[in-house]
């Protein structure tokens, strides 16, 4: 289990839902081109580009689709080669045998079921080989139709500190932003909250100082009014 920040909500705040709209005017203010870092020129880049950063950094996988890309521009070319040769082009992005089986799985099923498009549907997403609750939220909010909040390291982390839940589960805790979160901003909620975890609200040194949330949206915040 990853480390809980709950415990540091201590201060007392107004409640999580008068809160959520000024913390997500003030981030937005902060951060008004908060979006993905991966890079991408059509869903079926886009759902590569996710699966392939599990546990690897979006810079490393930009790195290595901007060769992948040129490579393998439909869903048949990834299975046109030896699975060994997809293995040796997605090697740096780690965990290279599982993410080459998923693609795989991902690029057949395409194939037998959707023409070879990645499918709006997000059920229909989740039934790919290697696509869970996080990629396929990644992939509806990045064409404009997102089903819930992505919830990764940071959005995990700011939410407990910043009282939004007191869930450790990330299938829990984006039940619990779905609740407060108003839907229009289920899209960029997660962006605003990963570009502060990653120049502000650190893991293990908050810059509570430098933050906007910390005299009166953050029960966490180590500095005093
Ligand atoms: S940096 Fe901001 S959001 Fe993070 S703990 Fe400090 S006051 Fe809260």
């Amino acid at each position: 289990m990853p480390r809980s920040y709950v415990r540091e909500a201590r201060l007392r705040v107004a409640p999580k839902r008068e809160r959520i709209r000024p913390i997500i005017e003030r981030l937005a203010a902060e951060y008004p081109d908060a979006g993905i870092a991966l890079r991408f020129r059509d869903p079926l880049q886009l759902l590569v580009s996710v699966m392939l950063s599990a546990q690897t950094t979006d810079v490393n996988v930009n790195r290595v689709t901007e060769k992948l890309f040129k490579k393998y521009r439909r869903p048949e070319d990834y299975l046109a080669v030896p699975v060994e040769e997809l293995e040796r082009d997605i090697y740096a992005t780690g965990f290279y045998r599982q993410k080459a089986k998923a693609l795989r799985g991902t690029m057949a099923l395409l194939l037998a079921d959707y023409d070879g498009r990645v499918p709006e549907d997000f059920d229909a997403l989740l039934r790919l080989p290697g696509v869970a609750r996080k990629t396929a939220n990644v992939v509806s909010a990045e064409r404009g139709n997102p089903q819930g909040i992505v919830v990764d390291t940071h959005v995990r982390r700011l939410s407990q500190r910043m009282g939004l839940t007191r869930q450790e589960d990330p299938v829990k805790i984006e039940r619990d932003l779905i609740r407060i979160v108003p839907r229009p901003d289920w899209g960029r909620f997660p962006h605003l909250l990963i570009w502060h975890g990653r120049r502000v609200c650190d893991a293990r040194r908050p810059r509570c100082e430098e933050c906007p949330l910390a005299l009166d949206l953050c029960p966490s915040s180590r500095v005093r009014a």
